[in-house]
């Protein structure tokens, strides 16, 4: 048999290589991804994920999901939010909510008291869990700050008690975000690489999207009572990241022209009144990226902006308006490169 020349080899190695790449590209590009949707805290969610075995996670993520509602849901009689707060010294507590309150304990001394789960008598007082805009008078909410800042609780293992019978503990700024991590950290558990967690416009991310690229999510513009993705202000790519915004134009209420937002500054226990419309924060994990999304919304453009000038690893997109009522952007830089143009 004659001997196929050297280059005529090369030239059929090389075609081979190409076949197989290009095989292989087409393959990644018809990776079927699982998409799981539903209700759950009130809100809808999104599940997008690839498993190589077509594993269907749909009911375990269903035993997540019931689970962190009837732990943490201030809605649900009997879930053990509700058992806590309405104990007069305390309550043993389930793991979920033990984690979420360490957690919130932590963010409460990051952001030097901005992000505060012991608002809840004075988000009960405003109306804002009952959604009916109530105007408390001076003398209540001056009674009702005795009993909140993070130092009226104590955690110690599972059991929470009280510094004072009045303490309430509210989760909902950080509730959402937390639950993105439940879910992602169970994905990760089954060894799922690409894949999008959504609850209520709480995104976390890892990996690649069904397009073999990153993934693309959206900020929504601020308007008022808007529905989640129909205005979109801008588009970042997001991979490994959780991105989490909060805003004071999805729940507000409006009394004699002043409109009063659900975020309260735990220093003066009335809603904030600035010019900021909503924080989108980017961070690691969801249940930090929450927290620090409602703290800036607290804290205001200029604190937000000081804030992240001494803490690097968190990106952020501030919203606010002028005088003009026109909006006006602040992002970090990390932020600006993730922008898609
Ligand atoms: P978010 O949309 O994540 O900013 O959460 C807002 C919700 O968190 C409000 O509706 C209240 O239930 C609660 N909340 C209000 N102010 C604060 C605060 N300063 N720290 C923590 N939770 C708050
Ligand atoms: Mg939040």
């Amino acid at each position: 048999m004659p001997k196929e020349p050297v280059s005529s080899m090369i030239k059929r190695l090389l075609l081979a290589i190409t076949l197989f790449s290009l095989v292989a590209c087409t393959a990644q590009q018809q990776k079927e991804y699982i998409k799981i949707r539903g209700f759950t805290q009130g809100t809808s969610y999104h599940i997008t994920y690839y498993s190589p075995e077509e594993k269907n996670l749909s009911p375990e993520i269903d035993v997540l999901l019931e689970r962190v509602d009837s732990s943490m849901s201030v809605y649900r009689k009997n879930s053990v939010i509700n058992a806590f707060n309405n104990s007069s010294k305390g309550y043993l507590l389930d793991t979920l909510l033990a984690n979420i309150v360490m957690l919130s304990q932590q963010f409460n001394t990051e952001t030097d008291g901005a992000f505060d789960i012991t608002l809840g008598p004075l988000v009960d007082a405003w109306g804002f869990h009952a959604k009916r805009g109530e105007m408390p008078h001076a003398h209540t909410i001056e009674q009702l700050k005795i009993a909140t800042g993070a130092n009226m609780i104590e955690l110690n293992d599972l059991y929470l008690s009280k510094k004072h019978p009045g303490v309430m503990i509210d989760v909902n700024a950080i509730a959402p975000g937390y639950t993105v991590d439940v879910i992602s950290d169970y994905l990760e558990q089954q060894r799922i690489t690409d894949y999008l967690v959504e609850l209520g416009g709480e995104i976390r991310t890892a990996g690649k999207s069904p397009r073999n690229t990153k993934w693309l999510v959206g900020i929504d513009k601020p308007i008022e009572n808007s529905i989640s993705g129909e205005d979109l202000q801008v588009i970042i790519e997001l991979s490994n990241e959780a991105l989490v915004t909060s805003g004071n134009y999805r729940k507000f209420f409006v009394r004699d022209g002043v409109k009063y937002s659900h975020t309260i500054d735990p220093k003066t226990g009335y809603p904030v009144r600035h010019s900021l419309l909503s924080a989108t924060v980017i961070d690691k994990k969801s249940a930090r990226a929450d927290a620090l999304a409602t703290a800036f919304m607290v804290m205001g453009v200029e604190k937000s902006k000081e804030w992240l000038s001494r803490n690097s690893g968190v990106e952020a997109y501030l919203i606010s308006s002028n005088t003009e009522g026109e909006y006006e952007i602040w992002m970090t830089e990390g932020l600006q490169e993730r922008i898609k143009d």
